[in-house]
């Protein structure tokens, strides 16, 4: 294979991928250009870009892990934002109507792993 200068790689888009990709990439690139269409606001805000912004999110403690790895101080940062620590099946419950399990409630799995809910902006801003 020919040898590739890496001097500079462009990523689209400023979405998790593109940002944990930029990260990623910078480790192995002089240069990294994230190309994104929208205007990013200064502080976590929910754009069209990303309209499943609105709704709130979980992190499941492996992709928790996997941020914290690229961006040093990920946790700490998520919860200086006032992210909420949950233990899966310990503090939140699923209702489910279609449940085969149980009339209409079944409980998560019992899994001690941690979550951290919080707004998508919020992940996208840490
Ligand atoms: C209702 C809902 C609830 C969800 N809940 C969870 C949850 O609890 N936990 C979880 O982990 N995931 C959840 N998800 C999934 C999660 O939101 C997505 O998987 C994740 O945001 C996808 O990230 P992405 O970077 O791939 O894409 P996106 O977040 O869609 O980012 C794409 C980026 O590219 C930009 N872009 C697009 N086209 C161009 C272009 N031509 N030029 C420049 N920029 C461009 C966009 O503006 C955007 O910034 C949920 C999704 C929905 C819809």
């Amino acid at each position: 294979m020919p040898h590739v200068a890496r001097t500079h790689a462009v990523v689209i888009g400023a979405g998790m991928a593109g940002l944990t990709a930029a990260q990623a990439l910078s480790k192995h690139f002089g240069k990294v250009t994230v190309i994104e269409r929208d205007v990013l606001p200064a502080e976590p805000a929910p754009r069209s870009g990303t309209p499943q912004a609105q709704h709130a999110h979980m992190l499941l403690a492996g992709g928790l892990k996997a941020l914290q790895t690229l961006f040093s101080g990920f946790e700490y940062d998520l919860a200086e934002a006032d992210a909420v620590k949950i233990r899966t099946g310990k503090d939140i419950r699923m209702e489910r109507p279609d449940s085969i399990h149980s009339p209409s409630v079944i409980l998560v799995s019992t899994s001690s792993a941690c979550r951290a809910p919080c707004s998508r902006p919020l992940l996208g801003g840490a």
